[in-house]
């Protein structure tokens, strides 16, 4: 194709930083469920870890450790994946 040029020869374009794109604050726009669990039940095998779409469930050495409400978003797919059934959707009091 005449009248291109060589990549090489392009300006150099802008940068967006990642770093908004990596931590989205999801949980500023929650259902109005959020999650909670029963830890009793709980038996650590991480489904809802693996699962949730937004990185909100909190593991410490290798364990459950609960939710960061700050990105969950509510959606209900923690609570569906438990094979121990021990989280339930409550309303979100704020
Ligand atoms: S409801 Fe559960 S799966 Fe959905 S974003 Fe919150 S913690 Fe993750
Ligand atoms: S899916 Fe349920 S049993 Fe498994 S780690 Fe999460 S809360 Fe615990």
């Amino acid at each position: 194709m005449a009248g291109l040029r060589p990549w090489e020869e392009l300006p150099i374009g802008g940068a967006v930083e990642p770093d908004p794109a990596l931590r989205p604050r999801t949980g500023g726009w929650r259902t109005g469920l959020r999650p909670q669990v029963d830890l009793d039940g709980c038996v650590n095998c991480l489904l809802c870890w693996v699962y949730c779409p937004d990185s909100a469930i909190r593991v410490v050495d290798g364990a459950f450790a609960g939710f960061d409400l700050d990105l969950c978003k509510g959606c209900e797919i923690c609570a569906a994946v438990c094979p121990a059934e021990t989280i339930a959707m409550v309303a979100d009091d704020g």
